[in-house]
């Protein structure tokens, strides 16, 4: 098996592989085999006794792709995996504080924030300092606040060039009213295992002696606090001759850094280089991916990019077909030339699974999905709103927290009159008031005797406290059932008109609880407040912390076949057969704000930014890409028009196919292009824009190029790269 796993290496993954046991920076381009290295570094180190499972610390981008990298090696290994960690940043972090959390000064029961209930907490600190939202807006104190996190600030080391004097005190604030309740949000998870690791001695050195091989995919998007930590754990400079004790593996591509704007850091790899002694990246230059076309493609585009580290992508597969430019009269229409796209391309030897549809923001997947809804083709997305962070399921989960943990004030606030129990807001207010007047939860002022209670407010706390009680001794199975039911939830959603989809989303909280137990080799009938073993959680608080860390998709069954919908964002490091990047238009992608933006140092801001995320986009493709845009798009309720990306001109011209409206393969269809020409009343060159129809592929080439025939085919309505009026004024 041994043989097998190294036997399928070219000679520079083999060297990756089985380099020496000291750090080892592998700088390489996409679907050059990085992640397939660092996975088989594993199964290395394991199969030559290198290393045993718990002495490695593997950190992935995603859950999903920690939950890959496992099944992968348990396929390659004979071995118990369970004691090796493997993770993101964020989760990682979190095992370490609940182990440990009486040194972070944390409850054991903390739970975490998401960034919803985060922005809330901050407009209630916001109203308790009486600071108006209307001069500071509580979205850039939660980025502020994130951002002093990420680089390792807290509010008491935060100073006047970074922010005003009001942004620091609800920072301050906020710091203690999370404390208070014994919640975290998502940066300080990071910064508060830097801080336990940096100051207890005692945990370091265990951390430290424990792993003495961490491995980091992405490592081109680690912020500088991750940097940081990962520093501190592997004990950078404390080994003989200024190295490090433990060895770190980290594989990136400076290409496809597309963080910065949360903070990742790039630098980190030249860092890297000096901080571990590393005399040379290991450059992987075989792409294994892609077809040559597509690779081409990548590579011409990614070339206009400055500062960069430099490498060369080859592969020795099939040039494959040209890659596909359409453009579509509007986003609906787009939504469902893809679709009948997929319905023709599928069958072939291909699957639902196959086909990815990535958009640079959120909000495209909307008509994409009502075009494969109403075509009955099952799909998935992947961000957007999930499932964990529906109203209904939130409600289960708050009632949930406060079973462990009844000082979370965010849950206490979510559900203290829902369902509707005729608590008002003026109640709620003077409780609030008791309680910051004591410096306590809202809970702790509820129990406290000597504060005023009105009746209804005490027919909550008893209803909690007799919740508490009944559960105690459930599964978790039994107490998610039994707190649907006694919180009156069930019943207030079976009233609503619409109230069934709720209530099966609740119901489905189970089979996600269900799965967690699984995975976590858990009895179904262990009891949900009892913790596991010494280190770890009970089975429910487990569970709530999986449930705000992971994505929680209700559709996760990676086995149910349909197209996959995400972000360009959450594509990195995927791969699929076809891709079709929609929306390619100048003002989307890139988008306008990095338009806007100048430059930062070193030119890594902005429209370079852009430019690696469309790298990112065309380097998914394995064999086909399409890359679709529109004349017309509805987006924030505006219409807008606006020239096809600038990114499609800087791909060399002869690696495209072109089709314009008059010209696409559908217009020969009897049941295809037509039909919406139809809908949309705008028969080829009947359509009274200049030249809507009129553009021909002798046409184009003669104007010499896709940018230039925009600019003067789409005539007034924009220039090459320019944006329309309508867009800029919508940003
Ligand atoms: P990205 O930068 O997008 O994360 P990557 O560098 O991590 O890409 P992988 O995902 O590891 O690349 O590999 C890309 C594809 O190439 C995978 O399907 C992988 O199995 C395949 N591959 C990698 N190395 C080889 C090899 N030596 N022989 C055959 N296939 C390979
Ligand atoms: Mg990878």
């Amino acid at each position: 098996m041994q043989q097998d796993l190294l036997s399928s290496l070219n000679p520079r993954q083999l060297q990756a592989v089985t380099a020496p046991e000291d750090s080892v920076l592998i700088l390489a381009g996409a679907g050059s085999g990085k992640t397939r290295v660092l996975t088989s570094r594993i199964a290395y180190l394991l199969n030559e006794h290198l290393a045993r499972t718990d002495e490695i610390l593997a950190v992935t981008f995603t859950n999903k792709a920690a939950k890959e990298m496992v099944t992968r090696l348990e396929t390659m290994l004979p071995y118990d995996l369970r004691r090796m960690w493997v993770g993101t940043f964020h989760g990682l972090c979190n095992r370490i504080l609940r182990r440990h959390a009486e040194f972070a000064a944390l409850p054991k029961t903390f739970q975490i924030l998401d960034s919803g209930d985060q922005l809330s907490l901050i407009k209630r600190v916001m109203k308790a300092a009486n600071v108006d939202p209307e001069k500071t807006d509580a979205k850039y104190v939660q980025n502020f606040i994130n951002w002093s996190k990420e680089h390792g600030l807290r509010s008491s080391q935060v100073t006047g060039s970074d922010c005003d004097e009001t942004t620091k005190s609800l920072y301050v604030e906020y710091e203690r009213q999370c404390q208070r309740e014994g919640v975290v949000d998502f940066a300080e998870l990071l910064l508060r295992c830097y801080e336990l690791l940096e100051r207890n001695e005692l945990v370091r050195t265990h951390y430290q002696h424990r792993f003495r091989h961490i491995l980091v995919d992405e490592f081109q998007d680690t912020n500088i606090l991750q940097y940081r930590w990962l520093k501190l754990l592997a004990g950078a400079g404390l080994g003989p001759d200024g190295c490090s004790l433990n060895a770190v593996f980290a594989v990136g591509d400076d290409d496809q850094s597309i963080y910065a704007f949360r903070g990742a850091n790039v630098g980190n790899m030249e860092d890297f280089l000096k901080d571990f002694r590393v005399a040379e990246p290991i450059r992987l230059e075989e792409n294994y991916r892609s077809t040559g076309t597509i690779l081409d493609a990548a590579n011409g585009l990614i070339a206009k990019n400055s500062g960069r580290l430099g490498k060369n992508l080859w592969t020795s597969g099939a040039r494959g077909e040209k890659i596909i430019v359409e453009e579509l009269p509007d986003d609906r229409a787009e939504a469902r030339w893809v679709v009948d796209d997929i319905e023709h391309e599928r069958g072939r030897g291909t699957v639902y699974r196959d086909f990815a549809v990535l958009y640079r923001m959120n909000s495209q997947s909307r008509a994409m999905e009502s075009a494969l809804a109403s075509a009955g083709i099952p799909y998935r997305v992947y961000g957007g709103l999930r499932f964990f962070e529906r109203a209904e399921v939130k409600h289960v989960l708050a009632y949930l927290r406060l079973l462990t943990n009844p000082w979370d004030d965010t849950s206490f606030l979510r559900i203290v009159n829902f369902p509707t129990r005729g608590i008002g807001a003026k109640t709620i207010e003077s409780l609030t008031l008791e309680a910051r007047a004591r410096g306590v939860s809202l809970w702790a002022a509820l129990s406290d005797d000597t504060v005023k209670v009105p009746p209804k407010l005490a027919a909550f706390h008893s209803l909690i406290l007799k919740m508490r009680t009944d559960a105690q001794t459930m599964s978790l199975d039994k107490a998610i059932r039994y707190t649907i039911t006694a919180s009156g939830l069930r019943d207030a959603y079976m009233k609503e008109k619409d109230g069934e989809d709720r209530v099966a989303n609740m119901d489905e909280i189970l089979s996600a609880a269900k799965g967690y137990l699984e995975n976590e080799g858990i009895r179904p009938e262990h009891c949900a407040f009892e913790p596991v073993s010494d280190d770890s959680p009970s089975p429910l608080e487990g569970f709530l912390t999986q449930a705000t860390l992971e994505a929680g998709d209700k559709n996760e069954d990676a086995s149910t076949d349909a197209v996959q919908l995400m972000t360009v964002h959450a594509a990195k490091g995927l791969e699929f057969k076809y891709v079709y990047i929609i929306g390619a238009e100048e003002g989307i992608f890139p988008h306008f704000s990095a338009l806007k933006e100048t430059e930062k140092k070193g030119g890594r801001g902005g429209l370079e930014e852009e430019r690696r995320l469309m790298y990112v986009a065309i380097t998914r493709a394995k064999k086909r890409l399409v890359i679709s845009h529109c004349r017309e798009r509805l987006l924030y309720g505006n219409n807008f028009s606006n020239p096809v990306s600038s990114f499609v001109n800087e791909i060399p011209q002869e690696l495209l196919d072109i089709r314009e409206l008059a010209r696409s393969r559908r217009d020969d269809d009897d049941d295809g292009f037509d039909a919406y020409f139809d809908d949309y009343g705008r028969k080829s060159g009947s359509s009274g824009r200049g030249g809507y129809g009129g553009y021909s592929k002798s046409g184009r080439g003669s104007t010499g190029g896709y940018g230039a025939r925009g600019a003067s085919g789409y005539g007034s309505r924009a220039s090459g790269s320019s944006l329309s009026p309508e867009t800029r004024a919508a940003f």
